[in-house]
């Protein structure tokens, strides 16, 4: 694997991206990154993954500054994997060209980007700077963050004429999505984590059995809240293309994020 830290080694490493994907990640190398990389791998001859942990889509300091990172591990994993090249710039090789600045529509303010100013438009200016740099014609993205894989593919799958391929959700035995911010997390709040994951599938999987409209997921969010002790921004049925609302006649998932020892749990089923 070539570790490749700056555009310049980037730019001499890889002449042609033919038959090259691309697997963005924050680092903290889990199963669910692994899984992209697999994904990735069967589509294309080569992989290149990169680590950066950006600051522009935390809304917090000390959320930015507390994100689990192990560098030295990460790469062994990835060696193993047999990923063709690491991309492992710093803030500076990002952040050092003027681009323009990305706004949200109105429509757009919902569920993360509701309860998290400038996360979305954070990530959005990083990926963009990522695509401009790296020219893959495929990016492998997991459904995890759901939201953010939207977004992405709408506004700059556009622009770069690139495939923004959407990749399962990988879970824990115990349901619970992996996430490099489970490693915040003590053993009661995995448990937690796992009951509320191992209701929302079931509720999932009842809502398709059933008329969706008779399962009051504002109930479920008072129920939680209590039972658990949590802090819930939201949980809300919402569909997969434009995710309105409770529109049942798409495709549709429960939408939920919550705060568990302080530390913010996103999902979807
Ligand atoms: P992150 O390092 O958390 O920014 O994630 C990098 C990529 O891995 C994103 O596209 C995530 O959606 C994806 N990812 C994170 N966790 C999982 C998971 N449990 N299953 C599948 N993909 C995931």
């Amino acid at each position: 694997m070539k570790i490749l830290k700056n555009v310049f080694e980037l730019n001499k490493a890889v002449k042609n991206y033919k038959n090259i994907g691309f697997v963005p990640t924050m680092g903290g190398i889990h199963k669910g990154h692994e899984s992209l990389i697999n994904i990735s791998q069967r589509k294309n001859k080569e992989t290149i993954v990169s680590i950066f942990v950006n600051p522009t889509q935390f809304n917090q300091k000390k959320d930015f500054n507390n994100y689990p990172r192990n560098i030295n591990k990460d790469i062994r994993i990835l060696r193993k994997l047999k990923v063709s090249y690491l991309f492992l710039p710093d803030v500076n090789e990002i952040y050092k060209k003027k681009m323009k600045n990305f706004r949200l529509k109105k429509t757009d303010k919902i569920l993360c980007a509701k309860f998290r100013k400038g996360h979305f438009e954070g990530v959005l200016n990083v990926m963009n700077r990522l695509l401009s740099i790296i020219k893959s014609r495929q990016v492998f993205m997991g459904e995890k963050d759901f939201q953010q894989y939207i977004l992405i593919k709408r506004i700059l799958g556009k622009k770069y004429k690139v495939d923004i391929i959407g990749c399962p959700t990988i879970r824990e035995n115990n349901h619970v999505a992996l996430s490099t911010r489970n490693k915040l997390l003590n053993k009661s709040a995995i448990k937690t984590a796992s009951k509320i994951a191992k209701k929302l599938s079931k509720l999932k999987k009842l809502s398709l059995s059933q008329t969706n409209e008779l399962i009051n997921l504002s109930k479920y969010k008072n129920v939680f809240k209590k039972k658990f002790k949590i802090k819930i921004d939201y949980l809300e049925f919402r569909d997969e293309k434009k995710l309105k609302l409770n529109n049942f006649k798409s495709n549709f998932r429960i939408f939920i994020a919550y705060y568990i020892n302080g530390v913010r749990l996103i999902d979807n089923f």
